[in-house]
């Protein structure tokens, strides 16, 4: 489906004096009005957050987790936004939320992975907004769906809200993984394909999981030229009554974000090395494209042959054999057994399509 035209400001005119990238930081969840004043002050004082976070109402897997303090954190925020002259960021998931979060002077309202996948919240939001000059930021939802994720944008956007962006917060997996939740980067990728303007913010956190993480996930979205990072900290992250593994104190915060390499985000010319490096990427991709289409042709000759002996396309064992000895060979030569897995995979997928249309006497076009 086309994707609507939608009126977006971009990211520097949100607010003022604003430098790329733009940084979000405090805690997962307001807990005490103390927590609040004094990771705002210590994270105030690096002079690198742009705006304070935290979560007022939390969206918990299982009940019985702490749930957030509810409305009275909102009165805490506003103290740490007077005292540090910060905006203040807060996820709404509700109607309620977000007239309480406006009612109390927050700038930025933001959709949790939790409500962005489902459209009757996203719309009840949407509804509430008409008319109202916020920020709006919406998470990616749980799972990898982009369209999911388009279709929340829209519904904001449709409300007149023009201050809007999107947050990848990564997309959860069944089973074990070094990610809380999977980059998945080619999603935002595509994301920022469809919507160039869309400003776009990454939260390492969420993805990350721990503290480990995030300082490469943090570089990776800067070099993918996010606009910006949402981070949460902690004035003591250990006794932090959620995420408590993945929140980093203010003093660590300013490292990792010290840390970090802004590089050039314009297009150099094709006379510098850069240039002569992309001509090579790009004759590659036309080489790959040819020996592929080759692959494909005697994919085809051999559902020809397994067609004329009743054969079926399938063979597990042979796939089985061909997928070990690529592994084996790609790993030797410095590529990631995952990588080798999942382009064979696709290999395999259109090989047996190719052969299913020959079973199927459908002819393939190929342009000569
Ligand atoms: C959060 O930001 O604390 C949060 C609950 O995030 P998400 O919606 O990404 O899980
Ligand atoms: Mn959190």
């Amino acid at each position: 489906m086309k994707t609507m035209n939608l009126d977006i400001q971009p990211i520097q005119s949100w607010i003022p004096n604003i430098q790329r990238p733009l940084i979000i930081s405090g805690p997962c969840s307001a807990e005490s009005e103390e927590q609040v004043i004094t990771t705002a002050s210590l994270l105030a004082e690096t002079g690198k957050v742009d705006v304070l976070r935290a979560g007022i109402w939390k969206p918990r897997t299982r009940p019985g987790s702490f749930e957030g303090v509810g409305s009275v954190g909102l009165k805490w925020l506003q103290a740490a936004k007077k005292e540090t002259g910060l905006p203040v960021a807060v996820e709404v998931a509700n109607v309620k939320h977000v007239y309480e979060a406006l009612k109390h002077g927050v700038d930025i309202l933001w959709l949790g992975a939790r409500t962005t996948v489902n459209p009757f919240s996203v719309q009840e939001i949407a509804d509430a907004l008409q008319g109202v000059d916020a920020i709006v930021l919406v998470k990616n939802p749980i799972n990898p769906d982009l369209n999911l994720w388009i279709g929340a944008i829209e519904r904001i956007a449709k409300a007149g809200i023009t201050r809007i962006g999107a947050i990848h917060r990564g997309f959860s997996k069944y089973g074990p993984s070094k990610y809380r939740n999977e980059p998945n980067w080619q999603i935002p990728i595509d994301l920022m394909r469809t919507l160039p303007e869309l400003p776009m913010i990454c939260d390492p956190s969420h993805i990350s999981g721990n503290r480990e993480l995030l300082a490469p996930v943090s570089q990776k979205a800067l070099d993918l030229n996010f606009h910006g990072l949402m981070i949460e900290s902690h004035v003591n992250p250990s006794v932090a009554l959620s995420d408590a593994k993945q929140q980093v104190t203010p003093v660590d915060f300013n490292t990792i974000v010290d840390n970090l390499i802004l590089r050039d985000t314009t297009l150099a010319d094709n006379s510098n090395p850069l240039g002569e490096l992309r001509s090579e990427i790009d004759r590659i991709d036309d080489e790959l494209l040819s020996l592929l289409a080759g692959r494909m042709q005697v994919s085809r000759d051999i559902g020809e042959f397994k067609k004329a002996n009743n054969l079926t396309i399938l063979q597990a064992a042979r796939w089985e054999d061909i997928l070990q000895k690529a592994i084996e060979k790609g790993v030797a030569n410095g590529l990631s057994k995952e990588f080798i897995a999942g382009y064979l995979k696709s290999i395999h997928l259109e090989s047996i399509n190719q052969q299913t249309k020959v079973m199927n006497g459908e002819g393939v076009v190929v342009a000569s």
